[in-house]
């Protein structure tokens, strides 16, 4: 069965802007989806609506066979994770440690595996020297990488991510898929807006193109990528 099914999904914005119209996408558990389009096509709207940020105008988004309804609730926050475009709109804690510990702290985690796995995430993201600073005085490239540590640790099924690497350096971006790429492997579904098309060949198992308000393609990268 589908871990995420968007059935005849449209979205106009309260300001009349309609993003896409009658939109039907259904992802299977351990699929890694890119979502590829210019600026504006609505992949960040698309995130939003399969996280459950948002509500469509019309269709509906299923979640493991449940129906979204408006708000995010604590089910859906243990299933499904969340790395927005601009990472400090999620931001709750005073501290580094404490925001990528937040995910243990709430589902009740002893304190050494909160310690160990939070130490071992900011490690890999090169991020343990910034432990006790405040979130918000960090770099763009290092709050995005917070965001991505603290989503990891929280180990949910389904993790959405708008533009991870964006403003990353090639070590570091690679370092993040690598992490991504694992969990991937162990079962996550993965579903990650991008520019980056090389990104897309090498670690994408599906790419989906939204523009002039519908899907564009949907399917392997490989195929996108040859051209007659
Ligand atoms: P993308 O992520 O592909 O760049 P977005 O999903 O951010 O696209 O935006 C899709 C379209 O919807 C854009 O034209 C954007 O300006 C518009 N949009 C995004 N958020 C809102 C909003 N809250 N209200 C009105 N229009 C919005
Ligand atoms: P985020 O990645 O957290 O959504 P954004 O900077 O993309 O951050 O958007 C910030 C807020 O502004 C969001 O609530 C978004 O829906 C809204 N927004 C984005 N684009 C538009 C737009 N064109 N018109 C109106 N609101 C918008």
């Amino acid at each position: 069965a589908p871990i995420l099914e968007v059935r005849e999904a449209s979205l106009r914005y309260k300001n009349g802007h309609v993003v896409w119209q009658g939109l039907n996408v259904s992802v299977q558990p351990g699929e890694w989806v890119a979502i590829l389009g210019p600026n504006g096509a609505g992949k960040s709207t698309f995130l939003k609506l399969v996280g459950g940020l948002i509500e469509p105008t019309k269709g509906q988004v299923q979640v493991k066979g449940k129906t979204l309804s408006r708000y995010r609730t604590p089910e859906l926050y243990d299933t499904v994770g969340f790395v927005f475009q601009n990472p400090e709109h999620q931001f709750i804690a005073d501290t580094v440690f404490e925001e990528v510990a937040f995910g243990g702290k709430v589902a009740g985690w002893a304190q050494e595996r909160i310690e160990q796995e939070s130490v071992q995430l900011l490690t890999d993201f090169r991020l343990l020297d910034l432990r006790d600073k405040n979130p918000f005085t960090l770099s763009q490239g290092q709050k995005r990488r917070l965001s991505v540590a603290g989503m990891l640790l929280k180990r949910q099924e389904v993790l959405l991510l708008d533009e991870p690497t964006f403003g990353q350096d090639a070590a570091t971006t690679a370092e993040l898929l690598q992490r991504m790429q694992e969990r991937n492997e162990a079962g996550t579904t993965i579903l990650m807006a991008t520019h980056d098309v090389e990104l897309v060949a090498e670690y994408a198992t599906r790419v989906l193109v939204i523009g002039e308000g519908k899907l564009l393609y949907d399917g392997r990268p490989h195929a996108l990528f040859q051209q007659p």
